[in-house]
């Protein structure tokens, strides 16, 4: 039985209590109510199925493109019932229960960056949702000053200042990919916020922040740490080389993690923490309708957003009781994919046809054919005809992701290249699954058999 259906009973059985529980308040009847729908329905669901199976197979550890993965068994029955009630987390009034929850995962996830001090927080849809918040309050605590980011920073950044109206800043990086501080000096007078990226999007890099936060602090610049990829790695930072930088997240002033990136859920959960519980009064509205039954501060009071699943806190409260935020919990999920990516990087380092391009900070790795010709174009086209070769047979095959660098930044690492194009495209694994760990010399294995065929 697969994993999934293996839980099912477990879904049945809470189903079947909720449903006691919405008939002690009468009977109803509920739309739709015949036969001939629950027709319809059938067919519309076997559709479905029959469509669905057009995604690539992101349970599998020969799916191992971009960030995606199946949610934890537990954080899907947990959303799936919470679903049947569809509780609104923008208001206490719109879901008791789950804004409980939402404020008790909040707790832990502050717990878990080292926010001791009261903070500000809340789950929202995403991370792009959650930095829109941090830059928008960026802005507001230093008007008409400069949002800075590095060019390995997430694209949203550039884009929410255009929303924001704000004058955005990019900061260029060396070929280890670490922002350059020189720029930043020269540039102090214009910057109001700077944003490090903990765990870049691309190849899973984790910006310094102890050093960014050091300038930043000389020069009276507020730091939000963007940790929506990698923010979760902090439960078992003793493992990693930047673990230096993980020590002072708690001094950075806001932080965005997504629950649905590496906290095992289903899409529609980021968070957004502010160190500064006061940047609340940034969000002030005067709203006539909902907010009745309580004096607290609501969740709609602090976000952007209005309407939001309180499904999404019942999976992540469900999630995190089961696998807490410790080493032994949630960190020893995280452990494998970080050791499945470095075995990858030993795999491929001693390859004779492969080269890495990076040593891992995260469970991102970076690495292209070598060829013949020592020339950037050769190692693109063989990129592309190994990420395509891949894709052509499931039984054999893999997914991987093709990942854009600059001729430039390239060279710095490979000097023996030639820069015969500007660009220089390459392979990219995303490892964010335990599974990936067992897999990674049969990985290794149809990467090296498929490039022979190309
Ligand atoms: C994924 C990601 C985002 C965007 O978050 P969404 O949840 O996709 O909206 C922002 N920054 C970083 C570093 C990310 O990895």
């Amino acid at each position: 039985m697969s994993w999934y259906q293996s839980y099912l009973p477990l879904l049945e059985k809470a189903l079947r209590k909720t449903d006691a529980w919405r008939s002690k308040f009468g009977d109803v009847q509920n739309w739709p109510d015949d036969n001939s729908s629950e027709n319809e329905i059938s067919d519309v669901i076997d559709r479905l199925q029959k469509r669905l199976e057009g995604n690539y197979p992101f349970h599998h550890p020969q799916y191992a493109g971009q960030m995606l993965k199946p949610p934890h068994p537990v954080a899907w029955i947990a959303y799936s019932l919470a679903s049947t009630i569809n509780p609104n987390n923008h208001a206490l009034d719109g879901g008791p229960p789950t804004s409980k929850m939402e404020k008790e995962v909040v707790k832990r996830l502050a717990k878990m960056v080292g926010y001791d001090t009261p903070y500000l927080g809340h789950l929202t849809s995403g991370g792009t949702i959650a930095n829109l918040e941090a830059l928008f309050v960026a802005r507001e605590i230093h008007p008409g000053k400069k949002i800075a980011a590095s060019s390995r920073a997430h694209y949203t950044h550039s884009r929410m200042c255009r929303i924001l109206n704000t004058p955005f800043l990019e900061i260029p990086v060396d070929g280890q990919g670490v922002p350059d501080i020189d720029f930043l000096n020269r540039h102090k007078d214009e910057i109001g916020t700077v944003v490090v990226t903990m765990g870049t999007t691309g190849l899973g890099t984790v910006e310094p922040l102890a050093d960014l936060l050091n300038w930043a602090q000389k020069n009276g610049v507020r730091v939000h740490a963007d940790a929506a990829y990698g923010g979760f790695f902090n439960i078992i930072s003793n493992h990693l080389e930047s673990r230096r930088h993980w020590e002072v997240l708690n001094e950075a002033d806001s932080i965005v993690m997504d629950p649905h990136k590496h906290g095992l859920q289903p899409y529609g959960c980021g968070s957004i923490l502010f160190k500064d519980p006061a940047v609340g009064k940034f969000y002030s509205h005067d709203s006539p309708y909902t907010y009745f039954t309580s004096d607290d501060l609501h969740l709609g009071e602090i976000s952007l957003e209005c309407s939001r699943a309180g499904a999404s806190a019942a999976a992540l409260w469900a999630t995190l009781e089961l696998l807490p935020l410790t080493r032994t919990g949630l960190g020893a999920v995280l452990e494998k994919s970080l050791e499945a990516a470095h075995k990858m990087y030993d795999e491929l380092k001693d390859s004779e046809y492969y080269e890495v391009y990076q040593q891992p900070d995260l469970d991102i790795l970076g690495y292209f054919p070598k060829g013949e010709a020592k020339n950037v174009s050769e190692v693109s086209r063989l990129s592309k005809a190994v990420f395509e070769k891949g894709m052509e047979q499931p039984e054999d095959g893999f997914h991987v992701s093709l990942f854009r660098v600059s001729a430039e930044e390239f060279l710095d690492r490979f000097p023996e290249y030639v820069a015969d194009e500007d660009h220089v495209t390459i392979l990219r694994s995303v490892l964010m699954k335990p599974e990936h760990l067992e897999f990674i010399p049969e990985l290794v294995q149809r990467l090296h058999q498929k490039l022979s065929e190309v």
